[in-house]
């Protein structure tokens, strides 16, 4: 891999889903599997050895080597985000440097390359996914030799690494096919997004379809020209599989046939039959094994069913030319349980599983990272550590672990500190629980929010040791302001259970002797924030003033 690498997975990772296998690795040069050794990191630039005494790198900027003083005219009273720079003295200084912004970039103290620590980013080496990794590629190495791999499926909770595990095994897998001459083919879904049987197998139909026509183009461009060659001297038929030109004619003429079949299957419309056959056809047209990876396959069960994985697990049997494996992928442990029992053995003839990571291999994975992200010395001593604490209680999600480290170098920027440390971390923490809750809070059903917004309301107004009953009441009052359905209590009960499970109240069973038993609901989230969100709701931002609704409380 040369230095230029991270970024450009970086982009295509944020372009589509689908990443770029074959121009990656196509030298077939292996890539570093993950193993625990501090390998120098890909693109590190300076080792912390070369910078001379570890001071900051700020005073690069206006350290005397001067501005060009055609920027004089700019008002330095503006108020810019300056990153700490004198630009006073950066304007007086003379010479012939670079323009303004050059050396505010050189000044930037924090990030050398922060796309390394966003998701979209496909790293090449995985700490503590070495044997994970081993498992996957003992089983797909059968398809370099020809045979049909195993089908597999792999589990783990989210962030532990299953999507970067994947993708890089079939990186490599690809690339040694191309090595070796074999033809071998991954195709990556996130189901996520395709998540309907019509949508995976028209978007498999269609790659097929377009690696076919390529495939035709070039045996039509290397038939004409022997064609040509046999026209003038017959001679050039010698050893070809042809006997006479009129034979390359047919060959010809079938080529433009299959040609003309090779239509695109449009995204809807078609039955769902005609595009399975269309797949069908397309991956049958020539000799293969193809490895389909079906990520987030539980979201495609949830929404879709298992029609899919039916008609692909029983595909080998009628396919004549080609094989395929299926490697499916998900954050649910139970999502089999939902299976038809033919599909559920078929799919898990081979499971892997991905445990969460815990606090000291988050730690190894963030420093690789940041090796990289970081420029030296921009991080405290308990910044990587705090953030791989805060993620392990997160169940060893590396994700958030990394979003962490991320934020809490990009609140240090904001803030014009040189360094990340621990309160940047801490305020990453809040940030992020912060967003989390207003994503949830948004994309409540409306009767939720309105049970949430009673409960706030009584809150508000200073009422301790929240009921069902009053919840119920405010509640009730609100639904008929805005003219929405008013539930029954038990399900406003339910609601509660739910709004607890999300994390957004926290409803405890409290005895009340002989009188039975009650909820008390109190608020988990930040009461104003979560306050604004909701009103942001049009129908809750009907509700102009609520005062007379809590007062209303003391009526019933
Ligand atoms: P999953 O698919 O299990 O939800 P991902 O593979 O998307 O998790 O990983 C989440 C994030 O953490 C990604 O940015 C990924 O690159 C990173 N990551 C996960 N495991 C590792 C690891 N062992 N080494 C380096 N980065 C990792
Ligand atoms: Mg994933």
């Amino acid at each position: 891999m040369n230095d230029t690498d991270d970024n450009t997975n970086a982009e295509e990772g944020e372009a589509s889903d689908d990443w770029p296998i074959a121009e990656e690795t196509a030298e077939g040069e292996p890539v570093d599997a993950g193993d625990d050794t501090d390998e120098e990191p890909v693109d590190a630039g300076v080792t912390p050895g070369d910078v001379d005494d570890g001071m900051t790198e700020v005073p690069e900027v206006g350290d005397g080597e001067g501005l060009n003083t055609d920027t004089t005219n700019v008002d330095s009273s503006v108020d810019l985000d300056t990153g700490g720079v004198d630009i006073d003295r950066m304007l007086e200084d003379d010479g012939d440097s670079q323009g303004l912004f050059d050396d505010l970039m050189a000044g930037e103290p924090i990030f050398r390359n922060k796309e390394v620590l966003r998701p979209s980013y496909t790293p090449h080496e995985l700490p503590h996914r070495t044997d994970q990794i081993n498992q996957m590629a003992t089983i797909l190495v059968s398809a370099l030799r020809g045979d049909t791999p195993s089908n597999i499926l792999i589990y783990g909770k989210t962030g532990t690494g299953k999507t970067a595990s994947a993708k890089f095994v079939s990186q490599e897998l690809e690339s040694t096919s191309q090595k070796y001459d074999v033809p071998c083919e991954v195709e990556y879904i996130n189901c996520e997004i395709t998540d309907t049987q019509y949508r995976v197998l028209a978007q498999l139909a269609n790659k097929f379809i377009e690696k076919n026509t390529e495939v035709v183009a070039e045996k039509l461009e290397d038939l004409r020209e022997l064609r040509s060659a046999a026209a003038e001297d017959a001679d050039a038929l010698t050893g070809s599989e042809f006997a006479d030109v009129a034979a390359i004619d047919d060959r010809i003429a079938e080529l433009e046939e299959d040609r003309e079949g090779m239509e695109e299957v449009p995204m809807t419309g078609w039955p769902t039959d005609r595009v399975y056959s269309k797949f069908f056809d397309a991956i049958d047209y020539h000799e293969r094994v193809v490895v389909i990876m079906l990520d987030e396959i539980d979201k495609l069960v949830e929404k879709s069913g298992d029609d899919t994985l039916y008609n692909l697990s029983r595909m080998n049997s009628e396919l004549e030319n080609s094989r395929i494996s299926i490697m499916g992928i998900s954050n649910d442990l139970k999502f089999t349980d939902f299976l038809d029992p033919r599909v559920k053995s078929s799919l898990g003839e081979e499971e892997i599983v991905f445990p969460p990571y815990d606090a000291n291999q988050l730690r190894d994975i963030l420093q690789h990272r940041s090796d990289v992200a970081f420029k030296d010395d921009a991080l405290t001593d308990d910044v990587i550590p705090l953030c791989a604490a805060f993620a392990a209680q997160e169940h060893g999600d590396a994700r958030r672990a990394l979003d962490l480290l991320r934020t809490a170098g990009e609140l240090a920027e904001r803030s014009q500190a040189e360094t990340v440390e621990e309160q940047h971390v801490r305020q990453a923490q809040d940030k992020i629980e912060l967003d989390r809750v207003v994503e949830v809070v948004r994309t409540l059903p409306t009767q939720s929010k309105i049970v949430l917004f009673a409960t706030i309301l009584l809150e508000k107004n200073g009422v301790h040791n929240i009921n069902t009953g009053e919840v119920f009441n405010i509640y009730k009052r609100l639904c008929e302001e805005i003219d929405a359905d008013v539930l029954t209590q038990r399900r406003v009960t339910d609601l509660i259970s739910e709004l607890d499970m999300l994390g957004i109240v926290n409803a405890v069973v409290v005895s009340k002797g002989r009188y039975g038993r009650t909820k008390e609901i109190s608020l988990s989230v930040p009461i104003e924030e979560t306050e604004h969100v909701l009103l942001s709701d049009s129908r809750l931002g009907d509700i102009e003033n609520a005062q007379p609704f809590v007062q209303a409380r003391f009526d019933n």
